[in-house]
């Protein structure tokens, strides 16, 4: 199914069968507002799950593999920001609207900054809704894959699985969010700086001698020659220049 590609640049596999039906998260405390925006979603066709606070939406956001979710922003016990926040840095890459109050627009700002793909701003008609999703699952479906290649390496980021030649690797989730961030920056150079900022939280070791350990460890179990260190500037993710 891969298509074979001598060198070039890591790319994106080819887009699930579109005939699955999508499944998405709804996460929004507002109880009425909630049954409005899951009625229309499955009415529309889509199999809907719902959170009613930031945390429960995270953990279903973390380990379930949805199409897209929308996201308000102000939820009891963990913000929609901080929701989002820990989603991308965790790898994980589904489309993701956020709802913001009116008026609100540094709410906006900080979304997009979060990672979110767009917004809708409250009060909103569910036809907004509905047509903002379903152009958010079309470009996903143009790019936004759950499969990142480099050469023989695989990454899921719905399993959280990587592969190399179809052999499963065991990373470390540090080890797997290193990865993770190198193969959806395929293309350019990532700093170590900009690692620790991205995948760590507050309480590591932010040294970034730490990035060079763990760059090491990936390099050893991958065990193909793909993270190129450039000198005094970071990472950059190449596929196997002796590839056959
Ligand atoms: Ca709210």
């Amino acid at each position: 199914m891969a298509r074979s590609r001598g060198g070039g640049a890591c790319y994106m596999l080819a887009p699930p069968n579109p005939e699955t039906t999508l499944r998405l998260l709804v996460v929004e405390d507002d109880p009425d507002l909630n049954r409005q925006l899951t009625t229309a979603l499955n009415e529309a066709g889509y199999v809907v799950d719902r959170a009613f606070d930031g945390e429960e939406g995270h953990f279903l956001g973390d380990s379930e593999p949805y199409d897209a979710v929308v996201l308000d922003i102000g939820l009891p016990k963990m913000d929609g920001i901080s929701v989002l926040e820990a989603w991308r840095r965790n790898g994980r890459i589904m489309p993701v609207l956020i709802l913001t109050a009116r008026d609100r627009w540094s709410d906006k700002v900080q979304g997009i900054d979060a990672g979110a793909d767009d917004y809708v701003a409250k009060p909103f008609h569910l036809e907004e809704v509905l047509a903002r999703i379903r152009a958010l699952l079309r470009r996903a479906a143009g790019h936004a894959q759950s499969e990142l290649t480099c050469g023989p390496v695989v990454l899921d980021t719905r399993t959280n699985r990587v592969s190399v030649n179809g052999n499963h690797i065991k990373l470390t989730s540090h080890e797997y969010r290193l990865l993770a961030y190198l193969m959806h920056h395929g293309g350019r150079v990532v700093s170590r700086t900009e690692l620790v900022e991205h995948l760590y939280d507050q309480d590591f070791d932010r040294d970034s001698n730490t990035i060079e350990v763990f760059v090491g460890r990936v390099r050893k179990k991958l065990d193909v020659d793909i993270i190129q260190t450039v000198r005094g500037l970071g990472y950059l993710l190449t596929p196997p220049t002796d590839a056959r």
